[in-house]
């Protein structure tokens, strides 16, 4: 059989000027061995693999062998770290291969994570230790799959060589596919640079890639910004849904498009709890699960400001308007979302006093977030075998949701089979995430694999293993996630 693997790179930003990037080559890995391949996403992106050998994939994807047609680059990006504003991070331990597009046309990059040191990588040592690299395989699969515009994963190779951490751990590199790396810190690279020939460059190139429609448009600046407001108003609509933590909310981890990017200590709440933090490095509870969406406005206003010198002085309170339309955008996506997790697809705002009511009575009684949604579907099913707790909280509740479908004429059944096909069974639970990791610093993948498939068929409750929907018991809830930065 011959080796082929064959990547169609059609590649651009490394087409654009050398401020942008720093093009260097991938490190060499002692002994890559592949760990897990993304077969429908590789054939997705029209990536042949017919033929190769694990140990070919392993090559590529480690960086060990460059491919055709790759042109590797460290993409050049600055940001907001809690609230501080670094001038030059870029990618560090990361490296774009290139680009490919898909059949209908989309471009997505293709990225090593963990390839080695770059001009960007200060102090780092330009490496990715296994646990986190699986972490993030699990999770931007499973928000995938539970419809939350992410960057996906497309292969993780264990490198062979150890990494010093807190501890000495293995080391690997994970291949990630985003429609881009384009985040607001890289605007704020050449603002904060003043080089506003490069800061022009890169918008027009983000807009021809990402927002076209709004090519033709006089004020462009204005209308950008106005299409980050509102992807970021729907990304974190869709987050608060689904109970996710993003954990590390810096503005050099905010995509300027609706897509989640950078998975570093993030997690998916258990029971819920407005202000819960996961992270290990959130001391303050800066991005807590309710505060993420006063940080993305935050995280606006710094984009608009980076934007400044590319717009007229008279508009300039006008972009300002436009970050401050976040509020409304997102409460306006929040809504809907929230009511349709209850079953309702048309809803007043003045309802709104029931998604409160519904949280509150999961926080009181420490409810798990996900299967709540579940259960109440089950009640609404009249099976009144659902865990939830008959509280006093949960009969207002109740009486007033109820009355509020029927206002509707939705029948409750006809509600339930709603919830049943957008509230998931199944999401990457933070204590199974930690046992597959844990196994597999053993040298064991099972469960990892085990755990990708589930988290393929989220609203689907598995028949053989309530392990991986179950809520965990109080001693296996892990609190605290690291970054492995
Ligand atoms: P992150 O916390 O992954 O968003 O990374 C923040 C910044 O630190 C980025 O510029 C990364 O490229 C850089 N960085 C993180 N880990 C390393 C590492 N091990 N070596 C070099 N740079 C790193
Ligand atoms: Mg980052």
């Amino acid at each position: 059989v011959s080796q082929t693997l064959h990547i169609p790179f059609d590649n651009t930003y490394s087409q654009l000027p050398e401020a942008f990037y720093q093009k260097t080559s991938p490190f060499q890995a002692p002994k890559p061995t592949l760990i897990q391949f993304n077969k429908p996403l590789a054939d997705e992106l029209g990536i042949s693999h017919k033929g190769a050998t694990p140990e070919k994939l392993a090559e590529v994807f480690s960086g060990k062998t460059v491919p055709k047609g790759a042109d590797p680059l460290a993409m050049a990006y600055a940001g907001h770290q809690f609230g501080h504003f670094v001038p030059q991070l870029g990618d560090g331990r990361a490296l774009l291969l290139g680009e490919v597009l898909n059949k209908d046309g989309t471009r997505f990059d293709i990225q090593l994570k963990g390839s080695g040191q770059t001009a960007f990588s200060r102090r780092g040592d330009g490496r990715s230790p296994l646990g986190p690299a699986i972490r993030e395989y699990i999770v931007s699969e499973a928000m995938h799959k539970l419809g939350v515009p992410t960057t996906r994963a497309l292969a993780l190779i264990a490198t062979g060589e150890d990494v010093v951490r807190e501890s000495v751990t293995p080391g690997a590199v994970f291949t990630r596919v985003a429609e881009s790396h384009i985040r607001i810190g890289t605007f704020e690279y050449f603002s904060g640079n003043q080089d506003y020939e490069s800061l022009k460059t890169l918008l027009n190139y983000t807009i021809e890639r990402h927002y076209p429609d709004i090519l033709k448009q006089e004020r462009r600046v204005l209308s950008f910004l106005e299409h980050v407001v509102e992807a970021q108003a729907l990304l974190i609509a869709d987050w608060l849904g689904m109970g996710f933590i993003h954990g590390v909310m810096n503005t050099d981890n905010t995509s300027i498009i609706y897509q989640t990017i950078d998975y570093g200590p993030c997690a998916f709440m258990d029971s819920f709890e407005r202000n819960k933090v996961y992270s290990s490095i959130d001391q303050f509870g800066r991005y807590a699960y309710s505060s993420q969406p006063r940080i993305a406005h935050w995280n606006l206003q710094v984009l608009a400001y980076a934007l400044m010198p590319l717009i007229d002085e008279s508009q300039h309170e006008l972009a300002l308007l436009k970050v401050e339309e976040f509020s409304e955008r997102f409460e306006k996506a929040y809504l809907k979302k929230m009511f349709n997790k209850l079953g309702m697809q048309e809803f007043k705002k003045a309802d709104s006093q029931l998604i409160g009511l519904w949280l509150n009575y999961l926080q009181e009684e420490k409810i798990d977030y996900t299967l709540s949604f579940r259960w109440l579907a089950e009640e609404a099913n009249l099976q009144d075998s659902s865990p939830l707790p008959k509280t006093p909280a949960f009969s207002k509740f109740f009486g007033l949701w109820t009355a509020a479908l029927s206002k509707q004429k939705t029948e409750l059944t006809q509600a339930a089979d709603f919830m049943n096909t957008i509230n998931p069974v199944i999401i990457p639970r933070n204590h199974l995430i930690e046992k597959a990791i844990q196994l597999a610093l053993k040298g064991e993948y099972s469960f990892f694999h085990e755990l990708i498939e589930a988290v393929g068929e989220p609203y689907q409750t598995p028949k053989t293993n309530s392990e991986l929907f179950r809520p965990p018991k109080p001693h296996e809830e892990v609190h605290e996630t690291f970054c492995g930065t």
